[in-house]
Parts: C-alpha cells; sequence; structure tokens
C-alpha cells in the first residue's frame, strides 16, 4: 500500500453542488463509503487531484416506498438497505445481496451508489503499484497489454458488485445527475461490456438514487454467492432470481448474474419456461443458458471453467427454492 496522496476533499450539502465540485477536472472522483475508493487509492490505482464526499447530502440518504415503489437514495448503506424488513419483504433479493457484501464493517459504511458504480476488478489489476509495475501494468491502467488475454485490446475486469442483479431482475431504474441535468435510465443501461470503461455515466455525472418498482403479486426473489472467503468477500459467481408461480406453473421468471462479465446483467432466453411448470428439465436448461452467457475469464485466483460451473449451480438451486417455497 502507498501513504494516502494529497488531495482536497468536498462535503457538498447539494446534488447540484456536488455536480459543480466534479464539474470540468476528470480526475476528481464521488466518494461514498470509501470502502473500495480509498482501497483504490492506497494502491497507486486511483489519483484524484479531489473527492467529493457524498454523505452530507440529504437528497441521497432515505429509503422511500410510495404507491408500493421503492426509492432508494445513493448514499444509504449497505447495513440499512439489508435491515429495513419493508425490503426483505417484497424485494428480497436485493436485501439478501446488501447482507451478503463483504463483511459487517464494509457494510456499515458501504452505500448503494458506491455498490452500484463499483470499479471493475481483475487479478492484475487489484494490486500493489509495484505488483503492477513489475507486470508493466496492464490495459486497464497505465499499460498496453491485457494478461488475461495478450493477444487482444479488450480488458476483461470482472463486474462485482452484489446488488446490481436483484435490482435488475426488479427492473430498476437509476436516478443520474450531471452537468446536463438529471435524467433516468434502466439501470441495465449504466453498465457497458467494457472491464475498461464499464459505466456508462456522462463526465461528472452521479447516481442519485434507485427506483425498483413494485414486483408482479406472488413473486418471491433471492440471491446467491459464491466466494473464497465465506465471511467477506466479493461474488466470484452471484445470482439473484425471481420466480413467480401458479398452479405449479411459472408465469414469470427472471435471473440475473454478477461476478462473471464486465458487465452485470439479465440472463436471455428463459422466458420460454413461462406457462410451464419448472421440473428438473426446465432447471437444467435454465442452468446452461447461465453457463452459455457467464464468460469468467483469468480475473481471480480462482479458475473460470469452476466459475463458469458455479454459477449455473448457483441459479439452478436457486431458481429450484423459488419455484418450491
Ligand atoms: C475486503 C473487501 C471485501 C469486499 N467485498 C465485497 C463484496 O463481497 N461485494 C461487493 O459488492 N463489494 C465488496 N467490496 C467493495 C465495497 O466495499 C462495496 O462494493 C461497497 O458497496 C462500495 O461502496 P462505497 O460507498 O464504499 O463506495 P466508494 O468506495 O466510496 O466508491 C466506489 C466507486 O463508486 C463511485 N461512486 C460512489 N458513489 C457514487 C455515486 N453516487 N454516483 C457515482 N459514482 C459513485 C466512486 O467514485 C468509486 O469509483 C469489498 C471491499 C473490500 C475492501
Amino acid at each position: 500500500m502507498e501513504y494516502m496522496p494529497a488531495f482536497r476533499l468536498h462535503r457538498p450539502a447539494s446534488v447540484e453542488e456536488a455536480v459543480a465540485l466534479a464539474a470540468g477536472d476528470p480526475a476528481v472522483r464521488f466518494l461514498a463509503g470509501g470502502t473500495d475508493m480509498v482501497v483504490n487509492i492506497r494502491r497507486g490505482i486511483e489519483r484524484p487531484t479531489a473527492l467529493v464526499d457524498l454523505s452530507a447530502i440529504p437528497e441521497l440518504g432515505a429509503i422511500d416506498i410510495d404507491s408500493g415503489a421503492l426509492r432508494i437514495g445513493a448514499a444509504v448503506t449497505l447495513a440499512r438497505l439489508a435491515a429495513d424488513p419493508r425490503v426483505a419483504a417484497v424485494w428480497t433479493a436485493v436485501a439478501e445481496a446488501a447482507g451478503s457484501v463483504a463483511g459487517p464493517t464494509h457494510r456499515a459504511y458501504g452505500t448503494v451508489g458506491g455498490n452500484l458504480c463499483l470499479d471493475t476488478r481483475c487479478l492484475y489489476y487489484n494490486q500493489s503499484e509495484w505488483w503492477r509495475s513489475s507486470n508493466d501494468y496492464c490495459l486497464k491502467h497505465r499499460g498496453s497489454v491485457c494478461h488475461v488475454a495478450p493477444g487482444g485490446k479488450q480488458c476483461f475486469a470482472v463486474f462485482s458488485g452484489d446488488l446490481t442483479p436483484g435490482l435488475l431482475i426488479h427492473d430498476a431504474t437509476v436516478d443520474l445527475v450531471g452537468p446536463g441535468g438529471r435524467r433516468t435510465i434502466p439501470l441495465g443501461d449504466l453498465y457497458r461490456d467494457d472491464g475498461m470503461d464499464h459505466l456508462a455515466l456522462a463526465a461528472g455525472e452521479m447516481v442519485a438514487a434507485v427506483r425498483v418498482p413494485a414486483p408482479p403479486r406472488g413473486a418471491r426473489s433471492g440471491y446467491l454467492k459464491s466466494r473464497v472467503r465465506g465471511s467477506i468477500d466479493f461474488p466470484l459467481a452471484g445470482v439473484a432470481a425471481l420466480v413467480v408461480s401458479s398452479d405449479g406453473l411459472a408465469t414469470d421468471i427472471r435471473v440475473a448474474v454478477t461476478g462473471v462479465n464486465p458487465r452485470p446483467h439479465r440472463i436471455r432466453g428463459i422466458d420460454v419456461h413461462r406457462g410451464h411448470a419448472l421440473d428438473d428439465n426446465a432447471l437444467d436448461a435454465i442452468r446452461e443458458a447461465v453457463r452459455t452467457q457467464a464468460k469468467p475469464m483469468k480475473t481471480t485466483t480462482v479458475a473460470p471453467w469452476y466459475r463458469r460451473r458455479v454459477v449455473g449451480a448457483l441459479a439452478r438451486r436457486l431458481v429450484a427454492r423459488l419455484a418450491s417455497s
């Protein structure tokens, strides 16, 4: 770890002030809980000229439910989200995912906005300065070669936030604020399939809130992840699922994954199981669809083939549990 470098620290009281402070300088960074940002600064990956601390902005700190829809401010901590009984009862996957991030101290500081905007991760990137410099750095940061796929010019650093899949299966949208004003986009559109540049935020734009509509009547959802250290680790693979059943037949089924691609995403092609029983054949087909659409690369110490098998197995197990509960 490096010593903390010098930078300015701003603590604005409004979203507009935060956006104005970040405007015009590409080396200014937003700071929420700091549980990822501070580590990256200490590793020399981030070298901000200034940090804009979002923790004193009242607009970002609320969890509201209005007409059955949920609005979560970007600065709400993961611990608060996980402990909210209203969220756990209706948007179970969201609460389970929030409660599975890192360890209790990270969740006490880590926020929803920081989790959604988490930098992508890779074995060759999340290392100390001396480790990376002795490997001539990498394509994502200061280097010219991707050590995961040396022949190409694509970065495969993986998105490893736990919260996004549970929100994707609930059709969440995000409220963004930037120099160009406010806009709302589907959460899925926040992400690009590019480990080097994975967020579709404009320069100086920030997430203000995430909005989650009421799920379909009778929906059950959940989140499962695999990790090296059960008490404190990023997902090697994470799966959220939502199932609605009627008379033993699935009327709605949604699955989303994290930790296996540069971009978290909904699994395509599983609508074919609507109107059918989620029997062993259907569960096997869902498992295979997840495995096919997951593209783990050698971005962690755990082999890609294992993560591909695990992500499918987690999806099968979770959908089976939701279908039978
Ligand atoms: C040991 C360890 C284990 C971890 N395990 C996990 C894990 O299991 N699962 C997991 O998901 N994460 C894990 N993390 C990462 C991190 O703790 C969480 O993702 C946390 O939610 C990040 O939130 P934060 O508020 O601390 O973000 P910060 O560190 O403050 O910021 C993270 C990034 O988001 C940006 N950002 C923050 N808020 C906004 C906003 N409102 N709008 C736009 N950009 C914003 C920052 O500029 C920065 O680039 C782990 C970290 C450590 C150190």
